[in-house]
C-alpha cells in the first residue's frame, strides 16, 4: 500500500513514521516533508507545497496512491478532499463545507450556537457593524478573534476595553489579512485546557488518546501565544467521567449537528476544550486535523495501524476497529529557533541529531531542511523531541535528555512541558 502525507511539520513526521510502521505500507510519500521525513525507513519526500492541490492530485493519480492523509488545515479548508474524491482517490479528511469548523470562527460560534454545544458567550462584527458599546459592556479580560485561518496568531485576550477595542479595529484594518474582516468578540473561559482528537466518521467516532498542549512561548504558560511549545498524552485531567461528558455533550451533538446541516463529516475532528471548575467542557476552538504538536506524543503512544483506522473510517466501518494504547505517557518538547513567534532566523546547522537517534525516545522533524547534506533550521518551530515513561515525569526526563544533546545558534525551548501533569502525579 502507498500513503501520501500532505504537509511538511512535526504532525506530518509523526503521521509519516506511524504510517511506514504499518505492515501492510511499502512506501509513504511527503510532500514537502522536512528533513526528518527525507531519512524515515520507507518514506520519500515529494517536491510539492501542501497548498498545490492540482499538483497532489496529479501526483496522486500518478502513483496510484492508495490513502492520502492530510496533515494542515489549510489545504483541507481550500477543499482538497472534495477534489480528491471526485477523482476517485481514497483521501483522509473532511470536504470544505465540514472544515469550515476550523476555517470561520464565526461559523463555528453560530454552529455551537444553534447545536447547544457549551462555549463561551460571543458576538460577531463586521467593520460596518462594529459595535464598541457592546464592547466595553463586557466584563474583562475580553477575547477578541479574527474569523479566518490565521496560524494560530488570530485571538487576542485583552485586559482594557481600550485595547479590545483597538485590537479589533486593527484587524478590520488588515492587521491579519482577509481572516480579519470579520472578527469574534467573546467572553473569557477560565480553566484548564485539553485537547480532545477524534477520528471521525459521520456517526461512528474514534477517541484517541487525550492530550495538552502549552500554547504560551515561556515557562510557566507566560509569554506569547504560539502555535504549541510542548504536549503530553495522557491528560490526566480527563477522567473517564469527564470523558464521557465530553463525548455526550460535546464530540456526539457536533458530528449529529454536522450530518444535519448536510456536512458529514471524516477525519481527525479536534475539539480545544476549556474545563470550567464545575467540569463543563466549553469549545474554544474545532480544528478540522490533528494538532501539532499534539499529534507527536498521542501517536508515539499509539499501538494500533494507523492507515487500517483512516482507511476503516473512509470505508464506514470505523465501529469495526479499535486503536490500542501503549498504557505509558508521552511527552514532546518543541525546538524552537530564537525569536520565534515573530522573526527568527533560518539555515542554523543542528547538531546532536545522530547522537539523539541513539537514546530512547524519538525526535520529529518540523522545520528543518538538509543543505549541503546537512540539517539546518527551517522554521519557527524546528524539532519536537518525545519521551515515553511510566509517569510524566519520566517521559519528561526522556524528551529532555534528548532536548539537552541537540544544539543550534539561538535555539529555544521551555523546560517546563508537563509540568500541571506532574504537579498532579
Ligand atoms: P484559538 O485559536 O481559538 O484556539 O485560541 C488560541 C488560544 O487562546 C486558546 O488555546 C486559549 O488558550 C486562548 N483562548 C481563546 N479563546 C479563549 C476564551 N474565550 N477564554 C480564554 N482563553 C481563550
Amino acid at each position: 500500500m502507498k500513503i501520501l502525507i500532505v504537509g511538511g511539520g512535526g504532525r506530518e513526521h509523526a503521521l509519516a513514521w506511524k504510517c511506514a510502521q504499518s505492515s501492510a505500507v511499502t512506501h509513504v510519500a511527503v510532500a514537502p516533508g522536512n528533513a526528518g521525513t527525507a531519512v524515515e525507513p520507507k518514506c520519500a519526500n515529494v517536491e510539492i507545497a501542501a497548498h498545490d492541490i492540482d499538483a497532489l492530485l496529479r501526483y496522486a493519480a500518478r502513483e496510484a496512491i492508495d490513502l492520502t492523509i492530510v496533515g494542515p488545515e489549510a489545504p483541507l479548508v481550500a477543499g482538497i478532499v472534495d477534489r480528491f474524491l471526485a477523482a476517485g482517490l481514497p483521501i483522509f479528511g473532511p470536504g470544505r463545507a465540514a472544515a469550515r469548523l476550523e476555517g470561520s470562527k464565526a461559523y463555528a460560534k453560530d454552529f455551537l450556537r444553534r447545536h447547544r454545544i457549551p462555549t463561551a458567550r460571543y458576538a460577531r462584527f463586521t467593520r460596518a457593524d462594529f459595535d464598541p458599546a457592546y464592547v466595553r459592556a463586557q466584563p474583562l479580560p475580553v477575547v477578541v478573534k479574527a474569523d479566518g485561518l490565521a496560524a494560530g496568531k488570530g485571538v487576542v485576550i485583552c485586559d482594557t476595553h481600550a485595547a479590545a477595542v483597538s485590537t479589533a479595529q486593527a484587524m478590520f484594518a488588515g492587521d491579519h489579512g482577509g481572516a480579519g474582516r470579520r472578527i469574534v468578540v467573546e467572553e473569557f473561559l477560565a480553566g484548564e485546557e485539553v485537547s480532545f482528537i477524534v477520528i471521525a466518521s459521520d456517526q461512528q467516532v474514534l477517541p484517541l488518546a487525550t492530550s495538552q498542549d502549552h500554547k504560551r512561548r515561556d515557562d510557566g504558560d507566560l509569554g506569547p501565544n504560539t502555535g504549541g511549545m510542548g504536549a503530553y498524552s495522557p491528560a490526566p485531567l480527563v477522567t473517564p467521567a469527564l470523558h464521557e461528558r465530553i463525548m455526550a455533550e460535546v464530540v456526539r451533538p457536533t458530528l449529529r449537528g454536522l450530518r444535519d446541516d448536510g456536512n458529514p463529516y471524516t477525519g481527525f475532528l479536534y475539539a480545544g476544550l476549556m474545563i470550567a471548575p464545575d467540569g463543563t467542557p466549553n469549545v474554544i476552538e474545532f480544528n478540522c486535523r490533528f494538532g501539532d504538536p499534539e499529534a507527536q506524543p498521542v501517536l508515539m503512544r499509539l499501538r494500533g495501524d494507523l492507515p487500517g483506522l483512516c482507511l476503516a473510517a473512509i470505508a464506514g466501518r470505523l465501529d469495526q476497529v479499535t486503536a490500542g494504547w501503549d498504557e505509558r505517557a508521552a511527552l514532546g518538547v518543541v525546538m524552537a529557533a530564537g525569536g520565534y513567534p515573530d522573526a527568527y532566523r533560518r539555515g542554523e546547522l543542528i547538531t546532536g541529531l545522530a547522537e539523539a537517534a541513539r537514546l530512547p525516545g524519538k525526535v520529529f522533524h518540523a522545520g528543518t531542511a538538509l543543505q549541503d547534506g546537512k540539517v539546518v533550521t527551517g522554521g519557527g518551530r524546528v524539532l519536537c523531541a518525545v519521551g515515553l515513561g511510566d509517569t510524566v515525569a519520566a517521559a519528561q526526563a526522556q524528551a529532555y535528555a534528548l532536548v539537552h544533546g541537540i544544539h543550534w545558534n539561538l535555539v529555544q525551548y521551555r523546560r517546563d512541558i508537563g509540568w500541571r501533569a506532574i504537579a498532579r502525579d
